[in-house]
C-alpha cells in the first residue's frame, strides 16, 4: 500500500531548503561575535562569515544580515561590568557599541566588493503597518542595488515595553517583511535537543522539524548565554513567525568559520520547514483572508501578461475604484468584469488614478517620488485557477 503524500517526508528536506533559498535572512547571535572576557570583535569568524555571503550573492542569492552585538560590545567601552545590568545601561551600551559594528560590516564588505547599509528598527517599525511598509521598501531597494542590509534593534531608543529585545523574533519578521525563503539563526548551540544538552546527556537532535506541537515548545528549554538575549524559547517563536510567512529557518552552530558554507554542506543542525514556499503561503493567504480595499480593471495585454507570470504594470491598467492605501489588498478585474485574482497594490488609490494607463518610466514625474514600476508585484499577486 502506497503512504498517502501527506505522510512521505523527504530526508534531505533541509538540503532541499537551502539550494532552493534565494533570499537568506542570516541572524548572528552576540556570543558568536564579541569575546565574552574583552568585548573583543571576533574579527577573523566575522571575515569568514561575510566570506561565505560574498559567495553566496556571487551565485545570485540576496542575503540581509540580522547581527547582534552593539550591547556586548559597547558595554566595555563604558566599563559597564557583570551580566546583569539595567536597561537604560543597555542602551547606552548599545549606542556606543552599534558604532563598532557598523564599522566593521562597512569594512568586512567593503575588502570584498560588497556595500553594507545599516537599518535599526524598533517593534513599532515592524507592527505599524506604515512603518513596515517604509522599512520593507527600504529593504527592498537596497536588495535590488545589490547592497547588504545589517539589521539590528534599535536598542537606544526602544523602552522594555516595546523592544524586541532578542534579535531571533527580530530576525524572524524582517525575514517575514521581506518574504525570505530562509532564515538562518547562528547560534553558539547546533539546533533544538529533545532535551536541554547541558542538563540532559541522552538528549538527542532534531534533523527536522515539520511541526510545532506543543512538545517542541516543550523541548525549548532556555539555552542562551549570558550576552544573548535569545534562548531556545525565543528561535521557537521566531519559527513560528517564520514558518507563518512560508519561511524555512535553521538553527546551526555559529561556532565555526565559514558557517554558512557549512550548512551547504550539510553540516548538523534544526530545519523548521515551513508548509510551502512563501510565495505559496502569501498566494494562498491572499486569495482567502483579505478584505480587498479597492479594484482594478485591467485590458486584454496586462491580462495575458499576468497569466503569463508578470507583474501588472500601471500602463495595462483602465480602471480603479475603491479606497486603499499603499500594501492594501486589491481585486484585478478582466474588462468584462470578472475577478482574474486579488493583489496587494504598491501604490495607495490616489497615486494609482494618476498612473493608470502610464508608462513605468513616467511614474517618478508624475507623482514626485520614485516608487515602484509595477502596480502589482507577481510575487503579491494572487491569481485564480482558470
Ligand atoms: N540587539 C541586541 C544587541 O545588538 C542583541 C539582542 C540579542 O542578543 O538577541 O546587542
Amino acid at each position: 500500500m502506497t503512504k498517502p503524500a501527506s505522510l512521505i517526508r523527504d530526508p534531505d528536506e533541509g538540503a532541499t531548503a537551502w539550494n532552493n533559498a534565494r533570499r537568506i535572512v542570516v541572524k548572528i547571535g552576540s556570543a558568536l561575535l564579541t569575546d565574552a572576557q574583552t568585548g573583543a570583535l571576533k574579527t577573523q569568524w566575522l571575515a569568514s562569515l561575510l566570506d561565505d555571503i560574498s559567495r553566496l550573492k556571487k551565485t545570485g542569492r540576496e542575503v540581509v544580515l540580522v547581527s547582534s552585538g552593539a550591547v556586548a560590545i559597547g558595554r566595555f567601552a563604558l566599563g559597564i561590568k557583570g551580566n546583569k545590568f539595567k536597561l537604560e545601561q543597555a542602551q547606552a551600551s548599545a549606542a556606543v557599541g552599534q558604532i563598532g559594528l557598523a564599522h566593521a560590516y562597512q569594512q568586512l564588505a567593503q575588502e570584498r566588493g560588497l556595500v553594507a547599509a545599516q537599518i535599526l528598527l524598533t517593534l513599532a517599525n515592524t507592527e505599524e503597518r506604515r512603518h513596515y511598509l517604509n522599512a520593507r521598501q527600504t529593504l527592498e531597494t537596497l536588495l535590488r542595488l545589490n547592497a547588504l542590509p545589517v539589521v539590528n534593534e534599535n536598542d537606544t531608543v526602544a523602552t522594555n515595553e516595546i523592544r524586541y529585545g532578542d534579535n531571533d523574533r527580530l530576525s524572524a519578521r524582517v525575514a517575514s517583511m521581506v518574504s525570505a525563503d530562509c532564515l538562518v539563526l547562528l547560534s553558539d548551540v547546533d539546533g533544538l535537543y529533545t532535551a536541554p544538552p547541558s542538563e540532559n546527556p541522552n538528549a538527542t537532535r532534531l534533523a527536522i522539524v515539520s511541526e510545532i506541537t506543543p512538545e517542541i515548545e516543550a523541548m525549548a528549554g532556555d539555552a542562551g548565554s549570558a550576552l544573548s538575549k535569545g534562548g531556545m524559547k525565543t528561535k521557537v517563536e521566531a519559527a513560528k513567525i517564520a514558518r507563518g510567512s512560508g519561511c524555512h529557518m535553521v538553527i546551526a552552530s555559529g561556532k565555526i568559520e565559514n558557517p554558512l558554507a557549512a550548512i551547504a554542506d550539510g553540516a548538523a543542525c534544526t530545519w523548521f520547514i515551513a508548509p510551502s514556499d512563501p510565495i505559496t503561503a502569501k498566494k494562498s493567504w491572499l486569495s482567502g483572508q483579505l478584505e480587498p480595499k479597492g479594484e482594478l480593471v485591467v485590458d486584454d495585454g496586462a491580462r495575458r501578461a499576468l497569466e503569463n507570470g508578470k507583474s501588472l504594470l500601471p500602463a495595462g491598467v483602465t480602471e480603479v475604484s475603491g479606497t486603499f492605501d499603499r500594501g492594501d489588498a486589491v481585486i484585478i478585474r478582466a474588462n468584462d468584469g470578472h475577478e482574474l485574482g486579488r493583489g496587494l497594490s504598491a501604490y495607495a488609490i490616489e497615486d494609482a488614478k494618476q498612473i493608470i494607463g502610464k508608462k513605468s518610466s513616467e511614474i517618478t514625474q508624475i507623482l514626485g517620488y520614485e516608487g515602484r514600476d509595477e502596480l502589482i508585484h507577481r510575487n503579491d499577486m494572487a491569481l485564480h485557477r482558470t
